[in-house]
């Protein structure tokens, strides 16, 4: 039996060695921990991990190795969103889909979003709420079922009574009940508690709360605050406890304020956010994920007659044109940012149109590609592994045909990914 063993543990290692190598002949690369481009390099795969990386370029010797040809294009890493909703897209169906949709109607959607968004160049997202559909999707995706970008989800997202995550607003009253926990509705500390055990039994990776009243939600009001200092407090204490972080969505400043002290590590949207907010982002490590192409795209649509209820127009109309703005001033502030769009209020595949947002607002595009990578993936706790093209790494790597120092707009246009590997696009 031990001779039996050996031999198969022989005969591992034996193909494990000649497994294939994939030499990528890069014309030029984005090193986004030095935030310079550097020419003619040549990154070596093997399996699911970047196995070396050299000057110039270098062609295999065996002749199983396999050549990619990139030398006229510009690669980086593969991009991370910190901020998408993978289940679903908005329209003005969308609240008559809540009770006509099963989840496996949702289920059957949600794998088109995530094939979009992984040939835009997302290799990773952080998906921040749904109806827990998008913990399936994770799943599917990790076992190779279904193209699409590593998923780290929030499950569903926690909100108060007539919040905004509150999955019953505006409705009827004989269907509104009496969502507690397990849907993600909190009023009190021991709910708080409660609903965060209830996320991590579910399988989420990281907790979502809606600090503030938001605009697409069927309420008044887009920005009062939501949570008592004490329940985001009692939720983030938990959430540490089972290695998850909180995101709080966030747009008027005293929700904000509550949030970063009771302990979230990023604030989504922070379109009200005052001086004194930023200064205490600064100081309790906390990073701002703008969305302004979220923020652009309800401005756009509640022009458009019927697009949303007449409760969310004015919302968006009043929220949507500050984002960009208060993006501007947090960066120049010195407030971490780290890149997310909100893709699924707008159209799934159009996450890269931040790039150009943030760069118009001020920010070098070399820091919107590095908040892109290196800060999202410290955020996930990941940056050892992701957002960098390094030995060791995991291959998840893109190309666009432009320097985008030059046009960040080529952003968009992606025309290679590979992910864990395995190559998804080339045109
Ligand atoms: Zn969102």
């Amino acid at each position: 039996m031990k001779k039996i063993s050996l031999f198969i543990f022989l005969i591992c290692i034996i193909t494990s060695v000649k497994a294939q190598n994939t030499y990528i002949l890069c014309g030029k690369i984005i090193d986004t921990e030095k935030g310079v481009i550097k020419e003619k390099q040549t990154l070596v795969v093997n399996g699911n991990k970047i196995t070396n990386v050299f000057n110039g370029y270098i062609l295999p010797r065996d002749k199983t190795s396999k050549t990619i040809d990139l030398k006229d294009k510009v690669v980086l890493p593969g991009l991370i969103d910190m901020h998408v909703h993978i289940e679903s897209e908005h329209s003005p169906k969308t609240r008559l889909n809540r009770y006509i949709k099963n989840e496996a109607d949702i289920a059957f959607n949600s794998v088109g979003f995530a094939k979009t968004t992984l040939l835009k160049g997302f290799t990773t997202v952080r998906d921040l709420g749904g109806t827990g559909v998008n913990i399936a999707i994770r799943k599917a995706i990790n076992a190779g079922k279904i193209p699409g970008p590593r998923v780290f989800t929030a499950g569903k997202a926690l909100a108060t009574t007539g919040g905004h995550a509150d999955p019953t607003n505006g409705s009827s009253r004989r269907l509104i009940g009496n969502p507690g926990p397990k849907e993600g509705v909190v009023n009190s500390v021991e709910d708080a508690k409660k609903a965060v055990r209830q996320r991590y039994k579910n399988g989420a990776d990281c907790i979502k709360i809606t600090a503030t009243g938001g605009v697409l939600s069927v309420a008044k009001s887009g920005d009062n605050p939501q949570f008592t200092v004490e329940e985001i407090k009692a939720i983030c204490d938990m959430a540490k406890d089972y290695g998850m972080h909180v995101a709080a969505h966030a747009h008027g400043d005293e929700g904000m304020q509550r949030a970063i002290i009771g302990g979230v590590k990023t604030i989504e949207h922070g379109t009200y956010m005052s001086d004194k907010t930023m200064e205490l982002m600064k100081k309790h490590n906390a990073y701002l994920v703008p969305t302004i192409t979220a923020g652009k795209e309800v401005e756009e649509k509640a022009k458009v007659k019927d697009f949303y209820p007449a409760i969310v127009v004015p919302k968006a109309l009043a929220v949507g044109p500050q984002i960009q703005g208060t993006f501007a001033k947090a960066y120049k502030k010195g407030v971490g940012i780290a890149f997310g769009t909100d893709a699924g209020v707008f159209k799934h595949g159009n996450n890269a149109k931040e790039f150009g947002y943030m760069v118009e607002a001020g920010m070098p595009a070399m820091e919107a590609i590095q908040s892109a990578t290196i800060t999202n993936a410290k955020i996930l706790e990941m940056e050892n592994e992701i957002g960098q093209l390094k030995k060791g790494f995991l291959a998840d790597i893109v190309a666009v045909n432009e320097d985008p120092t030059k046009n960040i707009n080529t952003m968009e246009n992606v025309v290679f990914v590979m992910k864990n590997g395995k190559v998804y696009k080339k045109k």
